[in-house]
């Protein structure tokens, strides 16, 4: 099987760089071995919420500057700023053309609010995500009997901590009652599944009205619409206030919605997608990536021009830690990681941890090495890569979105290079 360019992962970074090859014209395919980071996110997308010092960020990209003295092998201070603003204004108009609703920019950070009622800085939110300041005196925060991975009480007990009026409600729900008799079923997935049938929502809604006579909002877990944000839109306009959705604990409705409106939009454009297979092998012609080998095609070698790895970090096993060291398990491609093994923890859990910030090194086009040898034909992009930490900078769906499409615009150029010499 021959295509243009092959991607290794479909996650967020693999897809963004597979929708933005396959509007280009380019056959691409992904191949994926299973669930994502996205699967577990809260579905905001960070950008840049803290520098490495600590210092809280605003505005992203006035701190390029700072944060390429902090942390100049961070993917950002490797792109430049240039590249950083230009392809964080094409992520937000890529993800307008997959129909993903969003608010947010990248010139300035927004404060979504957590499921805990707390606050934490962010680029870009579902449009459901209540988002601080809040407008409102009164709020009710409704949960549903019975599921336990989202606790009204304390997003209220926060809430009410900034002057506002908050209650705390349960939706009862009997269609629900089958689900919730089997605890391991009774997730926010397979609630939405329920709820996002059009005769629920009727039901629903009925509920909800009661609860909306005496606020000012509805704060709901996110529950709802698995594939787009339809369900919510016919709900809240039923009912007399807003209705906003907090992220629940996983599995997280609102990153799964996100993986399938990017999946959707990938394969609109033709692009193949290969889910549950992994690359189990790789051959290597002078300098080259000559064909990979998948579990499911076994014998028969997939090839292309380009080939780019988006496999992720530990959490994905697209990074792995041994006795030995850490190690990037595919292609065995160089890593940037502490030299010491007690050097890769913190003994203070809260403190960022430096093993997150173990990864691939790459050059400022995001090509990796092997045995300090560059292969011509392969980059690297999201979370494999080395420099940054996503939890205390808050910056993992930008490193891996401004990543892709830095990686994806390097490809098209050596593409029409090699069609104008040819
Ligand atoms: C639990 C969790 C929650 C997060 N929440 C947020 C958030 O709310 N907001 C935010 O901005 N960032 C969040 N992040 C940071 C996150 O890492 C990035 O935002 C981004 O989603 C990473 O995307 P990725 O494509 O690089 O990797 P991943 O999403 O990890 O995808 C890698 C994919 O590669 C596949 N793969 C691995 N090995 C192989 C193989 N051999 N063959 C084929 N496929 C393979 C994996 O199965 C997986 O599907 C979170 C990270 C984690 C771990």
């Amino acid at each position: 099987m021959r295509f243009d360019s092959l991607i290794i992962g479909g996650g967020l970074a693999g897809l963004v760089c597979g929708i933005r090859l396959a509007e280009a014209g380019l056959r691409c395919a992904i191949v994926s071995r299973g669930q994502s980071a996205l699967h577990f996110s809260s579905g905001s997308l960070d950008l840049l919420a803290e520098l490495p010092d600590g210092t809280p960020v605003d505005f992203p990209l006035k701190v390029l500057d700072t944060l390429k003295q902090q942390a100049p092998e961070h993917p950002y201070s490797l792109m430049g700023t240039d590249n950083v603003r230009r392809y964080a204004t094409e992520s937000e108009a890529l993800l307008a053309r997959c129909n993903i609703m969003l608010t947010g920019s990248y010139q300035q950070n927004h404060l979504r609010i957590t499921p805990l009622g707390t606050q934490r800085a962010t680029w870009l939110s579902p449009v459901e995500i209540p988002v601080a300041p809040l407008p409102w005196q009164r709020i009710t925060v409704v949960g549903i009997a019975g599921f336990l991975d989202f606790q009204p009480e304390l997003v209220a007990g926060s809430l009410a901590e900034n002057n506002i009026n908050v209650k705390t409600a349960e939706l009862t729900l009997p269609a629900l009652d089958t689900l919730r008799n089997n605890p391991s079923e009774f997730r926010a997935a397979n609630i939405a599944r329920v709820l996002d049938k059009p005769e629920q929502q009727l039901l629903l809604i009925d509920e909800l009205k009661t609860l909306a006579q005496h606020t000012d909002a509805l704060f709901l877990p996110a529950c709802l619409g698995v594939d787009d944000s339809q369900s919510w839109q016919n709900i809240s306009h039923q009912l007399p206030c807003p209705v906003c959705l907090l992220p629940t604990l996983p599995p997280s409705v609102l990153g799964m919605r996100l993986y399938h409106q990017l999946r959707r939009r990938f394969q609109q454009l033709n692009g193949i997608m290969m889910p549950g297979d992994a690359v189990v092998r790789t051959e290597t012609h002078k300098q080259n990536i000559s064909a990979i080998f998948t579990r499911n095609h076994a014998e028969v070698p997939l090839r292309a021009n380009h080939y780019v790895l988006a496999s992720g970090s530990f959490f994905s096993n697209g990074l792995e830690a041994k006795f030995s060291g850490i190690r990037e398990p595919i292609f065995g491609l160089d890593i940037r990681a502490p030299a010491l093994r007690e050097e890769w923890c913190h003994e203070d859990f809260f403190s960022p941890q430096p093993y997150l910030q173990a990864g691939v090194a790459v050059d400022k086009y995001f090509q990796p090495t092997i045995g300090g040898q560059r292969i011509e034909n392969l980059y690297a992009i999201g979370s494999v890569l080395a420099g940054f930490d996503p939890l205390q900078q808050g910056c993992g769906a930008g490193v891996s979105m401004t990543g892709a499409l830095h990686v994806a615009q390097r490809i098209l150029e050596s593409q029409g290079a090699a069609h104008e010499s040819a």
